[in-house]
């Protein structure tokens, strides 16, 4: 079964989440966005075995740790979309603009496609392309579990801001109604701030969505 861990980072209370197979304790951290020693005490606790640091989006509250984390654990930095390497690049623009320590600019390993599969242990992660809040934006999903991680795509009464550089409006109503609601009303999602929510909760009472 798939386990997680949300532990919130950074001053923008990011949603970082550990996931992990509890058959093979394989595991993989999403977004660590920043306080890399808070993650690392949390995995440690856990006592799982990271493999992979997977990433939604390039903005820095979501990206902040992955570097110092990807050294410390000798993994992989896996998406987000290529559309988000202008992002990745522009890093120290965006900490100087958040007020965020300077963070080196960094590329993944891998950019991901619409379509790719991510193992977990015994887990499989379908990845969505879901541009709109960012052009590159990737969501992850456990159809076995019923569960996503949506970065910031869609909140809890809330949507993806569209005002960043190279958001759209249309292409994240699009993204969430075309792509996330069909996944089916019982799939529960992990939004990149806030609390949980279902897709079919949003379908019904989102304010953004109706
Ligand atoms: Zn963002």
């Amino acid at each position: 079964m798939l386990q997680y861990q949300i532990i919130p980072v950074t001053s923008y209370q990011e949603n970082c989440t550990i996931v992990w197979c509890d058959k093979t304790n394989d595991a993989a951290i999403i977004d660590p966005g920043g306080d890399a020693e808070l993650i690392k005490k949390a995995v440690e606790k856990l006592g799982v075995k990271i493999g992979k640091i997977l990433i939604t989006h390039g903005h820095l509250d979501h990206v902040g740790a992955t570097v110092e984390l990807a050294k410390h654990y000798n993994v992989e930095i896996i998406g987000s979309g290529v559309d988000d390497e202008f992002l990745f690049n522009s890093l120290p623009e965006q900490c100087m603009q958040f007020g965020f320590p300077y963070i080196k600019p960094f590329l993944p390993n891998k950019w991901l496609n619409e379509g790719d599969t991510i193992e977990i242990g015994q887990l499989t992660l379908n990845v969505l392309h879901c541009p709109g809040h960012t052009p590159g934006h990737m969501v992850f999903i456990c159809p076995a579990e019923k569960i996503a991680f949506v970065g910031d795509v869609l909140f809890k009464n809330s949507i993806g801001r569209t005002d960043f550089p190279r958001g759209s409006y249309t292409d994240l109503i699009n993204s969430i109604t075309q792509k996330l609601l069909p996944l089916g009303d019982d799939i529960a999602f992990i939004p990149g701030h806030g609390p949980m929510s279902t897709l079919g909760d949003e379908r019904r009472h989102n304010p953004y969505l109706k």
